[in-house]
């Protein structure tokens, strides 16, 4: 075995050539997506009003591992992957710590995150299916700009619900999106039902992602040639970001590096999901046994406070119910929350998985956070996205564990993208004003009792 290398690039032969689904290994399946009046699992057809008929098949899919990628999308694929395996060797020393620390680095494209694996197969099945288009929701801004440039590629129309309070603070990530020709609306706005609704109960509303979610998929289902797409949570993006995991495990084989803990950052889950997928079938099958660990904000605290039952995945309740950990769809983090993952529930996956006790969640603080960005960027040179830096966080926390006991650990995380968008929040860290907020529980009972009573 070689010298591992600072930065492991596998070669452009060596990209994964199908993705791997770990539904099919899960003896216990995660819940099916209900419809909200019938509580029946969602047929086909019920889906296909909202989204496209390939990724509901793969959305349904519990059994087949291994899905092959289409020529089409790998290469796309190889204008900006493999992704880099990064050895921490100067964050290791600045923390003095035994461990060995690896990244798999996730933002080298111009989206700056991992969320263009799947927007760019999402894109692809709807060209496929000969639609127009397809409409979304985006809040900080990097799913959309990665379907924007996903949809130019496949030269088809892209119409983005921006949260109206990043639309009006993060003027740069729209042009972006505007650049690559998408279409971008503040949300809530008064060009579709429910957000006049919305605008009309809460004139004063700067938006939130359920509904900004509620309004593209009421815009796709009242277009003709038009379906909804979604950056994260469901299944079939989960699947997507295999490509991570699987480009992961590979660089891993080829340097005979052990990985002891595995470490990501949880919104909706889709990049944790998809670094820990080849991870997980070994797990799921008792052939390892990794610690792996979600990292979510105790300001928006899905898997270590919420309630693991079904939910409405949007604020304006057009989409579907999923089971999962949420903290009720009408949960909005506190304002002060700068940081991403604010989203209310979770993927089905993880949440089964989580509840089965095959993955770890702990909750980290804003400004701990962001400390943790600090010292990466002076060390590794790389400018976390803030959602990233909750990993960085609870990877540094787990390799000062180690100083202490000097135990030799590997542990691999995932930085899923760049910050250049969220200087914002940097500054305020910078000027000291930023504060840290942990909901109470009376703040949190207010979403729980947005929970439909279904759960019996
Ligand atoms: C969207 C995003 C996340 C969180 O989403 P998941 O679906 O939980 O992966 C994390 N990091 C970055 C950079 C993102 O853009």
């Amino acid at each position: 075995m070689s010298k591992i290398p600072y930065k492991i690039y596998l070669e452009e032969n060596e990209i994964p050539e199908s993705w791997y689904n770990v539904r099919a290994d899960m003896t216990a399946k995660p819940a099916p997506l209900i419809h909200p009046a019938t509580l029946k699992p969602l047929k086909f057809e019920e889906m296909q009003p909202i989204f496209c008929d390939e990724l509901i098949k793969q959305e349904l899919d519990d059994t087949t591992a291994e899905i092959p990628i289409p020529e089409e999308i790998l290469n796309f694929y190889k204008m900006y992957r493999p992704s880099p395996l990064v050895h921490a060797e100067y964050l290791e020393k600045e923390l003095g710590t035994p461990a060995k620390i690896f990244y798999k680095f996730e933002g080298s494209n111009t989206s700056g995150s991992h969320k263009l694996n799947s927007a760019i197969a999402q894109a692809y099945y709807a060209k496929k299916q000969g639609l127009k288009g397809v409409t979304t929701e985006t809040g900080a801004g990097q799913w959309g700009t990665a379907l924007s440039m996903a949809c130019a590629y496949f030269k088809l129309d892209c119409k983005v619900y921006m949260v109206k309070v990043s639309y009006e603070q993060k003027p740069f990530r729209r042009e972006v999106m505007r650049t690559y020709g998408a279409d971008v609306t503040p949300s809530p706005s008064m060009t579709t039902k429910i957000g006049r609704a919305i605008n009309e109960a809460h004139p004063n509303t700067t938006g939130s992602l359920g509904c900004a979610i509620s309004e593209a998929v009421e815009a796709a289902t009242s277009k003709e040639g038009y379906r909804y797409v979604l950056g994260s949570v469901l299944n079939q993006v989960l699947l997507h970001q295999s490509i991570i995991g699987l480009e992961t495990k590979k660089a891993c084989e080829k340097y005979g590096i052990e990985p002891d803990i595995i470490i990501g950052c949880a919104g909706g889950g889709s990049n944790l999901g998809g670094l820990i997928a080849p991870f997980m079938r070994e797990k799921l099958r008792g052939e390892k046994n990794y610690r792996i660990i979600a990292v979510e904000p105790a300001s928006c605290p899905s898997f270590t406070r919420g309630k693991f039952v079904y939910d409405f995945c949007d604020t304006g309740k057009v989409c579907p119910m999923a089971k999962m950990y949420t903290l009720g769809h009408d949960f909005i983090p506190s304002a002060n929350h700068a940081g991403g993952l604010r989203y209310h529930g979770m993927s089905s996956i993880l949440s089964q998985l989580y509840h089965d006790k095959y993955i770890e969640a702990v909750a980290v603080e804003q400004t701990n956070v962001f400390e943790a960005a600090e010292i990466f960027a002076r060390t590794e040179g790389i400018l976390p996205a803030p959602e990233s830096a909750h990993a960085i966080r609870a990877a540094m926390n787990e390799a000062l564990k180690c100083k202490q006991t000097g135990e030799a650990k590997t542990i691999i995380f995932g930085l899923t993208g760049t910050g250049y968008f969220d200087m914002t929040a940097y500054e305020k860290f910078n000027d000291g004003t930023m504060t840290d907020y942990i909901p109470t529980d009376e703040d949190l009972a207010k979403g729980f009792a947005s929970i439909p009573e279904v759960n019996l």
